[in-house]
Protein backbone atom coordinates (compact mmCIF):
# COMPACT_ATOMS: atom_id res chain seq x y z
CA UNK A 1 0.00 0.00 0.00
CA UNK A 2 3.03 2.50 0.97
CA UNK A 3 5.91 3.17 -1.74
CA UNK A 4 9.49 4.09 -0.85
CA UNK A 5 10.00 6.80 -3.47
CA UNK A 6 12.40 9.84 -4.25
CA UNK A 7 10.10 12.33 -2.75
CA UNK A 8 9.15 10.44 -0.09
CA UNK A 9 6.57 7.75 1.51
CA UNK A 10 4.17 7.53 -0.59
CA UNK A 11 0.39 5.83 -0.66
CA UNK A 12 -0.52 5.87 -4.60
CA UNK A 13 -4.24 4.51 -4.06
CA UNK A 14 -4.89 7.47 -1.65
CA UNK A 15 -2.76 9.68 -3.79
CA UNK A 16 -1.00 11.14 -0.40
CA UNK A 17 2.85 11.41 0.85
CA UNK A 18 3.84 11.19 4.43
CA UNK A 19 6.02 13.57 5.35
CA UNK A 20 7.64 14.75 1.65
CA UNK A 21 11.07 16.20 1.06
CA UNK A 22 9.99 17.11 -2.12
CA UNK A 23 6.80 19.47 -2.67
CA UNK A 24 3.62 17.35 -3.75
CA UNK A 25 0.08 18.15 -4.18
CA UNK A 26 -1.18 16.40 -0.77
CA UNK A 27 1.16 15.35 2.59
CA UNK A 28 0.40 14.05 5.74
CA UNK A 29 2.73 15.60 7.90
CA UNK A 30 3.74 13.72 11.32
CA UNK A 31 4.97 16.93 13.08
CA UNK A 32 6.39 20.42 12.78
CA UNK A 33 10.49 19.40 12.83
CA UNK A 34 12.27 20.51 9.84
CA UNK A 35 13.13 17.21 8.22
CA UNK A 36 9.49 16.53 8.63
CA UNK A 37 7.68 19.08 7.68
CA UNK A 38 8.71 20.97 4.29
CA UNK A 39 7.45 23.55 2.41
CA UNK A 40 5.62 23.93 -1.28
CA UNK A 41 3.09 21.14 -0.88
CA UNK A 42 -0.25 22.01 -2.47
CA UNK A 43 -2.21 20.34 0.80
CA UNK A 44 -1.34 19.64 4.42
CA UNK A 45 -2.96 16.97 6.93
CA UNK A 46 -1.36 17.31 10.40
CA UNK A 47 -2.63 16.71 13.53
CA UNK A 48 -4.76 20.12 15.11
CA UNK A 49 -2.17 20.95 17.70
CA UNK A 50 0.27 20.77 14.92
CA UNK A 51 -1.35 23.41 12.66
CA UNK A 52 -0.04 26.29 14.42
CA UNK A 53 3.69 25.42 14.07
CA UNK A 54 3.37 25.07 10.34
CA UNK A 55 1.70 27.83 9.94
CA UNK A 56 4.38 29.83 11.66
CA UNK A 57 6.76 27.57 10.24
CA UNK A 58 5.69 27.56 6.25
CA UNK A 59 3.32 30.02 6.07
CA UNK A 60 -0.23 31.63 7.13
CA UNK A 61 -1.46 31.00 3.69
CA UNK A 62 -1.24 26.69 3.55
CA UNK A 63 -3.73 24.48 2.68
CA UNK A 64 -3.76 22.47 5.81
CA UNK A 65 -6.68 20.01 7.39
CA UNK A 66 -6.33 19.39 11.16
CA UNK A 67 -7.39 16.34 12.75
CA UNK A 68 -7.86 14.76 16.34
CA UNK A 69 -6.00 11.34 17.32
CA UNK A 70 -8.09 8.74 16.17
CA UNK A 71 -10.16 10.62 13.47
CA UNK A 72 -10.56 8.96 10.52
CA UNK A 73 -10.25 10.35 6.94
CA UNK A 74 -11.27 8.32 3.89
CA UNK A 75 -9.29 9.13 0.55
CA UNK A 76 -10.02 6.55 -2.41
CA UNK A 77 -11.10 3.60 -0.33
CA UNK A 78 -8.07 4.08 2.22
CA UNK A 79 -8.49 4.76 5.96
CA UNK A 80 -6.27 6.91 7.26
CA UNK A 81 -5.88 8.30 11.10
CA UNK A 82 -3.18 9.89 13.24
CA UNK A 83 -1.79 8.26 16.55
CA UNK A 84 0.27 10.02 19.45
CA UNK A 85 3.54 9.59 18.81
CA UNK A 86 4.85 11.15 21.97
CA UNK A 87 7.47 12.94 20.54
CA UNK A 88 6.72 16.46 20.58
CA UNK A 89 3.01 18.11 21.32
CA UNK A 90 1.07 17.03 18.30
CA UNK A 91 3.39 14.59 17.31
CA UNK A 92 1.80 11.54 15.17
CA UNK A 93 1.85 7.83 13.67
CA UNK A 94 0.36 7.60 10.56
CA UNK A 95 -2.34 4.42 10.25
CA UNK A 96 -3.53 3.54 6.81
CA UNK A 97 -6.22 1.04 6.01
CA UNK A 98 -7.10 -0.70 3.05
CA UNK A 99 -8.82 -4.02 2.65
CA UNK A 100 -7.93 -5.10 6.26
CA UNK A 101 -3.81 -4.22 5.36
CA UNK A 102 -2.52 -1.88 7.97
CA UNK A 103 0.77 0.43 7.52
CA UNK A 104 1.45 2.79 10.62
CA UNK A 105 4.19 5.28 10.17
CA UNK A 106 6.07 6.31 13.48
CA UNK A 107 7.49 9.54 11.86
CA UNK A 108 9.21 10.29 14.80
CA UNK A 109 8.29 8.89 18.47
CA UNK A 110 9.42 7.74 22.09
CA UNK A 111 7.61 5.48 24.45
CA UNK A 112 8.93 7.39 27.44
CA UNK A 113 6.73 10.13 28.62
CA UNK A 114 7.76 13.62 28.96
CA UNK A 115 4.97 15.07 31.11
CA UNK A 116 3.48 17.42 27.94
CA UNK A 117 2.76 15.58 25.05
CA UNK A 118 0.27 13.02 24.62
CA UNK A 119 1.70 9.53 25.01
CA UNK A 120 2.79 7.02 22.57
CA UNK A 121 -0.03 4.45 21.88
CA UNK A 122 1.48 1.10 19.68
CA UNK A 123 -1.13 0.62 16.74
CA UNK A 124 -1.21 -2.97 15.82
CA UNK A 125 -0.86 -3.16 12.03
CA UNK A 126 1.16 -5.69 9.53
CA UNK A 127 3.81 -3.32 8.31
CA UNK A 128 5.78 -0.86 10.40
CA UNK A 129 7.94 2.10 9.59
CA UNK A 130 9.85 3.20 12.35
CA UNK A 131 12.51 5.93 13.11
CA UNK A 132 16.12 4.71 14.60
CA UNK A 133 17.79 7.96 15.62
CA UNK A 134 19.48 6.06 18.69
CA UNK A 135 19.11 2.72 17.57
CA UNK A 136 21.69 1.17 19.05
CA UNK A 137 22.37 -0.73 22.62
CA UNK A 138 24.73 1.96 24.26
CA UNK A 139 21.59 4.40 24.37
CA UNK A 140 19.55 4.06 27.64
CA UNK A 141 17.89 7.15 28.80
CA UNK A 142 17.22 8.02 32.37
CA UNK A 143 13.45 9.07 33.38
CA UNK A 144 12.67 12.47 32.07
CA UNK A 145 11.04 13.44 35.25
CA UNK A 146 14.81 12.81 36.80
CA UNK A 147 16.50 14.97 34.59
CA UNK A 148 13.87 17.63 34.74
CA UNK A 149 14.47 17.54 38.98
CA UNK A 150 18.44 18.27 37.84
CA UNK A 151 18.06 21.07 35.66
CA UNK A 152 16.39 22.59 38.12
CA UNK A 153 18.92 21.83 40.83
CA UNK A 154 21.31 22.73 38.95
CA UNK A 155 19.69 26.09 38.07
CA UNK A 156 18.92 26.74 41.98
CA UNK A 157 22.97 26.12 42.63
CA UNK A 158 23.81 28.63 39.81
CA UNK A 159 21.43 31.33 40.54
CA UNK A 160 22.71 30.98 44.40
CA UNK A 161 26.57 31.97 42.80
CA UNK A 162 24.68 34.94 41.17
CA UNK A 163 25.50 33.24 37.76
CA UNK A 164 23.15 32.77 34.77
CA UNK A 165 22.16 29.37 33.52
CA UNK A 166 21.78 28.90 29.49
CA UNK A 167 20.13 25.89 28.80
CA UNK A 168 20.28 24.91 25.00
CA UNK A 169 17.11 22.69 23.38
CA UNK A 170 15.61 21.96 20.51
CA UNK A 171 12.69 25.06 19.92
CA UNK A 172 10.40 22.59 18.76
CA UNK A 173 9.37 20.59 21.60
CA UNK A 174 12.25 20.24 23.96
CA UNK A 175 12.22 23.64 25.27
CA UNK A 176 8.53 23.50 25.83
CA UNK A 177 9.01 20.34 28.14
CA UNK A 178 11.94 21.70 29.70
CA UNK A 179 10.03 25.33 30.40
CA UNK A 180 6.68 23.25 31.84
CA UNK A 181 8.77 21.47 34.54
CA UNK A 182 10.70 24.39 35.17
CA UNK A 183 10.75 25.40 38.91
CA UNK A 184 8.91 29.33 38.62
CA UNK A 185 10.25 29.92 42.64
CA UNK A 186 13.94 29.73 41.50
CA UNK A 187 14.14 32.55 38.87
CA UNK A 188 13.24 34.51 36.26
CA UNK A 189 12.97 33.09 32.43
CA UNK A 190 14.41 34.54 29.23
CA UNK A 191 13.58 33.36 26.02
CA UNK A 192 15.76 33.23 22.45
CA UNK A 193 13.35 34.40 19.58
CA UNK A 194 13.12 30.93 17.96
CA UNK A 195 11.83 29.36 21.24
CA UNK A 196 9.46 32.63 22.01
CA UNK A 197 8.24 31.62 18.69
CA UNK A 198 7.11 28.40 18.99
CA UNK A 199 5.82 29.46 22.75
CA UNK A 200 3.51 32.22 21.09
CA UNK A 201 2.28 30.01 18.26
CA UNK A 202 1.15 27.13 20.99
CA UNK A 203 0.30 29.55 23.51
CA UNK A 204 -2.46 31.38 21.12
CA UNK A 205 -4.17 27.69 21.02
CA UNK A 206 -4.59 27.45 24.76
CA UNK A 207 -0.98 26.63 26.08
CA UNK A 208 0.78 28.34 28.68
CA UNK A 209 4.32 28.07 28.53
CA UNK A 210 6.15 30.90 30.85
CA UNK A 211 9.58 32.57 29.78
CA UNK A 212 9.89 36.27 28.33
CA UNK A 213 11.25 36.90 24.66
CA UNK A 214 14.72 38.78 24.89
CA UNK A 215 14.54 41.68 22.83
CA UNK A 216 17.72 43.63 21.90
CA UNK A 217 16.45 46.78 24.20
CA UNK A 218 16.95 44.64 27.32
CA UNK A 219 19.36 45.25 30.05
CA UNK A 220 20.99 42.21 30.26
CA UNK A 221 22.57 43.05 33.60
CA UNK A 222 19.65 42.61 35.45
CA UNK A 223 19.15 39.06 34.45
CA UNK A 224 21.56 37.59 37.37
CA UNK A 225 19.94 33.92 38.08
CA UNK A 226 17.91 34.20 35.43
CA UNK A 227 17.78 30.49 33.07
CA UNK A 228 17.91 31.03 29.39
CA UNK A 229 16.55 28.71 27.01
CA UNK A 230 17.77 28.92 23.56
CA UNK A 231 17.99 26.30 20.64
CA UNK A 232 21.29 24.43 19.53
CA UNK A 233 21.60 27.02 16.46
CA UNK A 234 22.36 30.28 19.34
CA UNK A 235 25.67 28.01 20.32
CA UNK A 236 27.94 28.99 17.91
CA UNK A 237 26.93 32.75 17.60
CA UNK A 238 27.52 35.93 19.78
CA UNK A 239 23.67 36.23 21.19
CA UNK A 240 24.82 33.57 24.19
CA UNK A 241 27.96 35.71 24.85
CA UNK A 242 25.88 38.52 26.00
CA UNK A 243 24.78 37.02 29.20
CA UNK A 244 27.94 37.31 31.24
CA UNK A 245 28.63 35.28 33.25
CA UNK A 246 27.02 32.22 33.02
CA UNK A 247 27.05 28.75 32.75
CA UNK A 248 25.99 26.52 29.29
CA UNK A 249 23.75 22.80 29.08
CA UNK A 250 23.30 20.98 25.94
CA UNK A 251 20.08 18.54 26.43
CA UNK A 252 20.17 16.12 24.09
CA UNK A 253 20.05 11.91 24.02
CA UNK A 254 23.74 12.70 22.11
CA UNK A 255 24.48 13.83 25.60
CA UNK A 256 25.23 10.01 26.96
CA UNK A 257 28.03 10.14 25.40
CA UNK A 258 31.21 12.13 26.79
CA UNK A 259 32.78 12.74 23.54
CA UNK A 260 29.29 14.42 22.23
CA UNK A 261 29.37 17.03 25.58
CA UNK A 262 33.11 17.94 25.37
CA UNK A 263 33.05 18.40 21.54
CA UNK A 264 30.06 21.12 21.88
CA UNK A 265 32.10 22.97 24.11
CA UNK A 266 29.53 23.08 27.23
CA UNK A 267 29.67 22.99 31.11
CA UNK A 268 27.19 20.10 31.15
CA UNK A 269 24.73 17.82 29.47
CA UNK A 270 21.40 16.78 30.15
CA UNK A 271 20.60 12.97 28.83
CA UNK A 272 16.59 14.24 27.61
CA UNK A 273 15.63 13.28 24.46
CA UNK A 274 12.28 13.13 21.96
CA UNK A 275 13.35 9.85 20.73
CA UNK A 276 13.30 5.92 21.61
CA UNK A 277 16.56 4.31 23.09
CA UNK A 278 17.44 1.17 22.72
CA UNK A 279 14.88 -0.45 24.83
CA UNK A 280 12.15 1.61 23.55
CA UNK A 281 12.52 1.00 20.36
CA UNK A 282 12.65 -2.80 20.89
CA UNK A 283 9.31 -2.83 23.14
CA UNK A 284 7.40 -0.40 20.30
CA UNK A 285 8.63 -2.65 16.77
CA UNK A 286 7.24 -5.70 19.12
CA UNK A 287 4.14 -4.20 20.82
CA UNK A 288 2.66 -3.01 16.97
CA UNK A 289 2.47 -6.96 16.32
CA UNK A 290 3.94 -6.09 13.05
CA UNK A 291 5.91 -8.60 10.57
CA UNK A 292 7.43 -6.61 8.19
CA UNK A 293 9.55 -3.63 9.71
CA UNK A 294 10.93 -0.60 7.75
CA UNK A 295 13.39 1.16 9.58
CA UNK A 296 14.24 4.77 8.55
CA UNK A 297 15.99 7.75 9.95
CA UNK A 298 19.28 6.90 11.86
CA UNK A 299 21.28 3.56 12.68
CA UNK A 300 18.76 1.76 10.30
CA UNK A 301 21.21 -0.63 8.85
CA UNK A 302 22.60 -2.14 12.25
CA UNK A 303 18.88 -2.25 13.72
CA UNK A 304 17.16 -3.59 11.00
CA UNK A 305 19.84 -6.34 10.97
CA UNK A 306 19.16 -6.55 14.40
CA UNK A 307 15.08 -7.29 13.96
CA UNK A 308 16.29 -9.73 11.77
CA UNK A 309 18.47 -11.41 13.78
CA UNK A 310 17.00 -11.26 16.70
CA UNK A 311 13.07 -11.64 16.57
CA UNK A 312 13.30 -13.08 12.69
CA UNK A 313 11.07 -10.27 12.06
CA UNK A 314 11.05 -9.42 7.86
CA UNK A 315 13.11 -6.15 8.40
CA UNK A 316 14.91 -3.68 6.01
CA UNK A 317 16.79 -0.78 5.93
CA UNK A 318 14.83 2.77 4.24
CA UNK A 319 17.79 5.10 3.05
CA UNK A 320 15.64 8.86 3.50
CA UNK A 321 17.18 12.48 2.88
CA UNK A 322 18.11 12.75 6.41
CA UNK A 323 21.35 11.88 8.43
CA UNK A 324 21.12 11.41 12.23
CA UNK A 325 22.78 14.65 12.49
CA UNK A 326 19.62 16.19 11.13
CA UNK A 327 17.80 14.39 13.78
CA UNK A 328 20.73 16.09 16.48
CA UNK A 329 19.38 17.33 19.79
CA UNK A 330 15.60 16.39 18.70
ZN1 LIG B 1 11.23 15.29 15.20
ZN1 LIG C 1 13.03 13.65 12.63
Amino acid sequence: MLEFTDKGIFCPRADVYIDPWKPVKSAIITHGHSDHARMGNGHYISHTETMPILRLRLGLDISIQGLHYNQTITKNGVRISLHPAGHIVGSAQVRLEYKGEIWVVSGDYKLMSDGLSVPFEPVRCHHFITESTFGLPIYNFPPAEEVYADINQWWKQNASEGINTVVIAYALGKSQSILHHLDLGIGDIFLHGAVANVNDAFNAEGHDFPGIRVTPEMDRKSMMGAIIVAPPSALSTPWLSKFPPSRKALCSGWMQLRGARRRSGVDRGFVLSDHCDWTQLNEAVLATGAENIYVTHGYQNTFAKWLTDRYQLNAIEIKTQFEPATADLE
